[in-house]
C-alpha cells in the first residue's frame, strides 16, 4: 500500500479511509482479526478484504452502509490525526502549482507538523523527486516517520530529519539536497532563511513559500527574503469557497399560462368525471351520510367506504406531463427538449483554515552558496 499510486482490490494490512457520512472519515489499516465499530453499525475487517476501492459496505448485521475509499493526499487531509494545524488542499494546491513542483521535484519542507502537507507533496514529487522535511518536535517526529513508513513513502520519497531548521540549518551529511522548492510552515521562518543557500539548487530557478497566519510575520520574512537575495515577493491568501453550479429551466410566461389552464382543466375534468360517477349509479350525495356517527351501521360504513375507493379510483385525473414550476414528470437537469441557463452559487462561509502565503525566487545566476 503506498501513497504514490492506486491499487484495486483490498488486501490484509491495507489502509483504507472508511467513508462514513460527508463530515466523518476513519482511516483503518486491514486486520482480518479486527471490527469497525461506528455509530452505522459494526463491519469486520474481513468483510473489506477481496472488495474493490470504492465500495459500499452493508454493517455485519445489515441495517448501515460505509464506502470503502482509497487512500489520497487529499482524503488523507480530511481524515488524518492532528498533531499540529494542517495545510489544506486549497493552500496545498496553490503553493504546489506556484512553486512549479512536479514529478521529480527536489523539495524542502519545514516543519513537518501533522504531514498532511508532506504526504501531497511525495505524491506530486513521485518516486522520481525527493522530498526533505524536517520537524524538531521529538514525537511529532517519530509520529511523522512511522506514518510515512506505514503509507510506503519512506526513503522514497521522503527524508524526515528531527532538526531545528532556524538554529541548525537544513544541511544533511552525505547528501546534495539541491532543492529547487521551499516550503517553510513555522513561526518564524525569517530565522530559517539564511540557512537556505547551501541546500538550494545553483542552476535552477528556485521557488519558495512562507506560511505564517499573522502579518507581523510576514513583514519580517519580507525583510529576510529580500536581504537574502530572494526576487519577486507576493504575499497571497486563498480564501476557499465551494461553488455550486448547475443548469436550471428557463420557465417562459406562457408556461405559466399553460400551467394555470392546465390546473382548471383538470379541476374541471374531476368535478365532472366525480358527478358522472354519482349520477351512474344512482346515488346521492345525501346516501353518503351520516358518516361515523351512532347512526351509521357497520353496513352502511363498510358501502361507503367501497363508494368512496371507487370514486378515487374512477375520478382519478390524468397526471399532469409538463410542469416547469413544481410536481408532474420528472425532468433530469439538462435533458434535451427542454430549454436550461447556466447557474453558479458561491458558498458564503470560507472553508479553509489560511495564513497568508509568501512567495519569492532566485534566479540561476542569483544563487551563492
Ligand atoms: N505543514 C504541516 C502540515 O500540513 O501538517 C503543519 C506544520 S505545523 C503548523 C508547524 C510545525 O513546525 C510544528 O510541528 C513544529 O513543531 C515545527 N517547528 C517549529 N519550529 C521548528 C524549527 N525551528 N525546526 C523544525 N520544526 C519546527
Amino acid at each position: 500500500m503506498s501513497f504514490l499510486g492506486y491499487k484495486d482490490i483490498i488486501e490484509e494490512g491495507d489502509l483504507i479511509l472508511a467513508y462514513l457520512n460527508r463530515d466523518t472519515m476513519k482511516p483503518i489499516v486491514i486486520n482480518a482479526t479486527e471490527t469497525l465499530n461506528t455509530r452505522f453499525g459494526s463491519f469486520s475487517h474481513l468483510s473489506m478484504i477481496g472488495k474493490k476501492y470504492g465500495t459500499q459496505i452493508a454493517s455485519d448485521k445489515g441495517y448501515g452502509y460505509i464506502h470503502l475509499l482509497q487512500p489520497t493526499a487529499e482524503l488523507w487531509t480530511l481524515s488524518l490525526p492532528h498533531r499540529t494545524q494542517i495545510v489544506y488542499t486549497p493552500d496545498s494546491s496553490y503553493i504546489t502549482q506556484r512553486l512549479g513542483i512536479t514529478s521529480g521535484s527536489r523539495v524542502i519542507e519545514a516543519g513537518t507538523g501533522s504531514a498532511s502537507f508532506s504526504h501531497s507533496l511525495a505524491r506530486t514529487v513521485s518516486d522520481k523527486g525527493k522530498l526533505f522535511t524536517f520537524e524538531f518536535h521529538k514525537p511529532r517526529f517519530e509520529e511523522a516517520k512511522r506514518e510515512f513508513e506505514e503509507h510506503g513513502i519512506l526513503g522514497v520519497p521522503v527524508t524526515i530529519n528531527h532538526r531545528d531548521v532556524c538554529n541548525d540549518g537544513f544541511e544533511i551529511e552525505d547528501v546534495e539536497l539541491n532543492a529547487t522548492a521551499i516550503f517553510l510552515d513555522l513561526p518564524s521562518p525569517w530565522t530559517a532563511i539564511p540557512n537556505l543557500p547551501k541546500v538550494i539548487s545553483s542552476d535552477e530557478r528556485v521557488g519558495i513559500c512562507c506560511f505564517s497566519p499573522c502579518i507581523e510575520q510576514v513583514d519580517l520574512t519580507i525583510k529576510a527574503l529580500q536581504e537574502h537575495g530572494w526576487t519577486s515577493i507576493e504575499m497571497v491568501e486563498i480564501q476557499g469557497r465551494r461553488w455550486e453550479a448547475k443548469q436550471v429551466m428557463v420557465r417562459e410566461a406562457d408556461d405559466a399560462i399553460e400551467r394555470l389552464k392546465d390546473v382548471k382543466r383538470r379541476k374541471l375534468e374531476g368535478i365532472e368525471k366525480k358527478r358522472k360517477y354519482y349520477s351512474d349509479n344512482g346515488i346521492k350525495k345525501e346516501d353518503l351520510v351520516p358518516e361515523n356517527t351512532d347512526a351509521e351501521t357497520e353496513e352502511q360504513k363498510s358501502q361507503r367506504m367501497k363508494l368512496l375507493e371507487d370514486e378515487q379510483e374512477k375520478t382519478k385525473v390524468s397526471k399532469t406531463e409538463f410542469n416547469p414550476f413544481g410536481r408532474g414528470l420528472r425532468i433530469k437537469e439538462g435533458e434535451e427538449g427542454y430549454s436550461w441557463v447556466k447557474v453558479s452559487k458561491n458558498e458564503g462561509e470560507i472553508k479553509s483554515h489560511t495564513s497568508y502565503l509568501t512567495f519569492a525566487y532566485k534566479q540561476p545566476a542569483f544563487v551563492k552558496k
